[in-house]
């Protein structure tokens, strides 16, 4: 047998993928079975009412795990929702904002992006001038801003989108499973993560949510959706939501159900009250720790994203370097920048299983002897 990749494990401080839920790791090598085995079904429909209860979602509204990153939740949400000439307001401050505009804009929508500085939210008052203006069918938004450790006021956002009439999809990639959500409450109409992120499962599936309502609007689409296969309806046979027989779609990833279930399962058994209040308490500590030696929080404390802390590196401290040092010395994975904020920041992740005090001590520790 050949050894492992990384034989010596790599401690993952990074934004996601996050490590993993020991839990999830377990489910790993559960046995295989048939992707329409009665077992994979009863497992799925636990996964569903799970993801309901994870997402805050209404009995009507359709949850289900996509086979594909959080990308694809992405991009099979807007080509669930949006038609060619459709009108899509999408919200930007930083870059899965503008991977959110790119998408919308190859599926043939009429794109406005309406941004806000990189490091501040997005102003809910901009988007209700701009939906007023111009009312498109559908707004996007970026609950979390990776790229910034930015918290998006996705409330007063959907609030805005219910007076205008418009359809909300959310990004809740590093929100959902560490902070609560409240899909039904505040009215979103479609919203995913990715398996990786706060959940701490494997890399791979995309859990999604999408409402009674939005559904009613993919059925009374005029064009089909663009590709076979992001269309829902394709998911909703196969996850049973439709009430007919369970009908074959494509060949799920199981060892990933069964992992991203598990982590499903450990996340509620936790309780998301208990989990936003682990991260947040890390997220101050490390702060804290991490100004000891120079550096300070990229973000304001009041727009500040309790899954992804950004710190502003010391002048004097070269980032590729200290990173480096880090993986090699320490095997402590780091995350800098990305586009504009590269070489000027770090994102350190505190979702799932990376919130623990115990990996950032592990850091602290590394940065005093590589800093002297
Ligand atoms: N949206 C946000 C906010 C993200 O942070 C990421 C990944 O980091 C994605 C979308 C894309 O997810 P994936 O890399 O799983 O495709």
């Amino acid at each position: 047998m050949n050894p492992p990749p990384s034989p010596q494990p790599i401690l993952l401080l990074t934004p996601g993928p996050t490590m993993l839920h020991p839990r999830a790791a377990a489910a790993l090598s559960w046995p295989m079975v048939g992707h329409m085995d009665p077992e994979m079904f009863a497992f799925n429909d636990r996964v569903a009412r799970d993801l309901r209860t994870l997402y805050g979602a209404a009995d009507e509204d359709f949850t289900a795990l996509l086979s594909g990153t959080g990308s694809l939740g992405m991009e099979s949400g807007l080509a669930n929702l949006l038609e060619p000439g459709d009108r899509a307001l999408v919200l930007s401050n930083g870059v899965f904002g503008e991977r959110m505009g790119e998408m919308a804009a190859r599926l043939g929508a009429e794109v406005s992006v309406l941004r806000a500085p990189l490091g501040e939210p997005i102003d809910p008052e901009a988007v209700r001038r701009a939906a007023r203006a111009q009312p498109p069918k559908l707004i996007a938004v970026v609950h979390g801003e990776t790229s910034t450790g930015v918290l998006n006021p996705v409330p007063e956002i959907a609030a805005v989108a219910r007076e205008v009439g418009a359809l909300l999809s959310v990004d809740a990639v590093t929100t959902v499973g560490m902070l609560p959500f409240k899909f039904a409450e505040w009215g979103v109409d479609y919203a995913y993560t990715g398996s990786q992120k706060c959940l701490s499962a494997p890399p791979g599936l995309a859990p999604v949510a999408y409402s009674a309502r939005a559904l009613q609007v993919v059925a009374a689409r005029r064009t089909p959706v663009s590709t076979w296969y992001s269309d829902v309806s394709g998911m909703q046979g196969y996850w049973c939501a439709d009430g007919g027989a369970r009908r074959y779609h494509h060949t799920v990833p199981v060892q990933l159900h069964w992992a991203t279930g598990e982590a499903i399962r450990a996340a509620l058994e936790e309780g998301i009250a208990a989990r936003a209040a682990r991260a947040k308490a890390l997220e101050d500590a490390v702060l804290a720790a991490l100004g000891t030696v120079g550096f300070r929080a990229f973000v304001p404390a009041r727009w500040r994203l309790p899954t992804v802390l950004a710190v502003t590196l010391p002048e004097a401290l070269d980032d590729a370097r200290l990173r480096a040092a880090l993986r090699e010395r320490f095997r402590i994975a780091v995350t800098g920048g990305l586009g504009e904020t590269a070489g000027r920041i770090w994102r350190l992740g505190l979702m799932g299983e990376n919130a623990r005090p115990e990996y950032y001590a592990r850091l602290m520790h590394a940065l005093e002897v590589l800093l002297g």
